[in-house]
């Protein structure tokens, strides 16, 4: 079993509740669990030959600096949710990735987008689905986490929960961007045939310095979905989950068979009640996934801020960054930051 790490803080309480040994100021305070993050901006067909140099780079540029604004809500001693809300911010916000401005095209069209954000403190989430105008759907999920009492709202009713929260709010073709449009065309023609084609998401798992967990998805979906069709990215459980202790998760890949596995919580309840590593809980999962005939990856994080990348795709944009510096990393045959 995972235990949940002893913070500096919750040593304190449990010595001074228990009054049994008296503990002078300049005690060493027992270190704390330092604070770490991880990214992926999604798996897929994402081979060394389909990406020019020019372009790695603009991926990695992008990986960097949104693990950066994570990382700067953490070395302040920020929440790990906080941080995972920094960190996909600027990936929903670059046309790199299929998330927010970059998000894929329905197949009549229009983009609609998903997101969800969790809080391994409490394990409060929340998640929109199906939203059209709100131009950070991440932003979204938080309000639904912190502001209402529901997990997660969808369609127009979620759009207008966000402009009344206050959040900005953008026509549909504000999402436009001419790469998408031309992987619209291509599927529609059906020169891309295969759903690792398709898809693409970002996502962030993060531990604070109190050892809290925390996860956030956001993704345009699969490209020429049906219009209403939700993946997995806004289902807690299905492609995030955080629970303090035990482990954070984000995924990425074929949502339809992600929601089928219940991948981020089967993630976490082999970790919690099987003692398993993440890194071995997401390689059962992603098996399952894969023998229903999926495709995708995760982002897992343990208790105490080990992280591993696992997917069965041949490429997945990903990234970690902790006090000891930031690695990135693109395809399959390349350990973090082998650049
Ligand atoms: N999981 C997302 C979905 O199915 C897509 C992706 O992660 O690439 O909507």
């Amino acid at each position: 079993m995972t235990l949940k790490p002893l913070t500096a803080l919750a040593a304190t309480v449990l010595l001074i509740g228990a009054c049994a040994t008296p503990v002078s100021v300049s005690d060493p305070v027992p270190a704390g669990p330092e604070w770490h993050l991880a990214i992926h901006g999604g798996a897929g067909v994402i081979l060394r030959e389909s990406l020019s140099a020019e372009q790695e780079a603009e991926f990695v540029a992008a990986l960097n600096m949104a693990m950066e604004a994570g990382a700067a809500v953490l070395r302040e001693g920020g929440s790990a949710v906080d941080a995972v809300q920094a960190a996909v911010l600027p990936m929903e916000n670059s046309p790199l990735f299929n998330a927010g401005y970059g998000a894929v095209y329905a197949a009549n069209g229009t983009h609609e987008l998903d997101a969800s954000i969790m809080d391994g403190r409490d394990r409060n989430a929340g998640s929109v689905a199906g939203v059209m105008h709100v131009k950070n759907p991440i932003l979204a999920a938080r309000a639904v986490m912190d502001k209402s009492e529901h997990v997660m709202f969808a369609g127009a009713g979620a759009d207008a929960f966000a402009e009344s929260q206050g959040l900005d709010m953008v026509d549909n073709t504000y999402f436009d961007t001419e790469h998408r449009r031309i992987s619209l065309e291509k599927v529609l023609e059906r020169r891309a045939r295969t759903a690792a084609e398709r898809h693409g998401t970002v996502g962030a798992v993060a531990i604070d310095n109190q050892g809290n967990l925390a996860a956030a998805t956001t993704t345009g979906g699969m490209t020429a979905k049906a219009p209403g069709r939700v993946g997995d990215a806004p289902l807690v459980g299905a492609a995030t989950y955080a629970e303090n202790g035990v482990c954070a998760v984000s995924a990425t890949g074929h949502g339809e068979y992600f929601i089928r596995v219940g991948v981020a919580k089967t993630i976490c309840d082999r970790v919690k009640f099987l003692d398993e590593t993440v890194g071995q809980a997401a390689l059962v999962a992603l098996n399952e996934v894969a023998s229903l005939g999926g495709d995708g990856g995760v982002i897992v994080i343990d208790g105490v801020g080990n992280v591993d990348f696992v997917f069965n795709s041949a490429g997945m944009y990903r990234g970690e960054i902790s006090a000891d510096g930031a690695t990135t990393a693109i395809f399959r045959d390349q350990t973090e930051g082998a650049e």
